[in-house]
């Protein structure tokens, strides 16, 4: 299933700019009473004197899974800072990179077992 049923460059000039993703954007915001939901900062009085308006950046709406981009739910978006963004999305890559790797250990196991079972098929068939 590809992550965007549209390319990058479409995503980001067309889509994060509609009247859709605006909308369910503040709607989201809202909900999450403009709160990060990963470290509970918000753009209050209290956060801007602690000095974190600019370590944890604006407040951004994450995508939890992509199915159709005019099909999201509220429960499919969650609300970050930008610092708990930028880790989630490096988590993210870090666990794609790991998949990947996993797939190609899985896939030397199922060769090396498919060899395997080749081999015995041979061996009964000389016996
Ligand atoms: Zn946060
Ligand atoms: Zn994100």
């Amino acid at each position: 299933m590809s992550p965007i049923p549209h390319d990058a460059e479409w995503y980001r000039t067309e889509y994060l700019k509609s009247a859709h993703w605006r909308w369910l954007r503040a709607l989201r915001l809202e909900f999450a009473h403009h709160r990060c939901e990963q470290c509970g900062w918000s753009h209050d009085a209290d956060s801007l004197k602690a000095g974190l308006q600019r370590q944890r950046g604006p407040l951004d709406v994450h995508h939890l899974v992509y199915r159709e981009l005019y099909d999201v739910t509220l429960a499919d978006l969650r609300v970050l800072c930008r610092r708990c963004h930028d880790r989630k999305h490096e988590w993210l890559e870090w666990r794609r990179l790991f998949q990947r790797q996993e797939d190609r250990r899985c896939a030397r196991k199922l060769a090396r077992l498919l060899e395997k079972k080749r081999d015995a098929r041979r061996e009964t068939r000389r016996g």
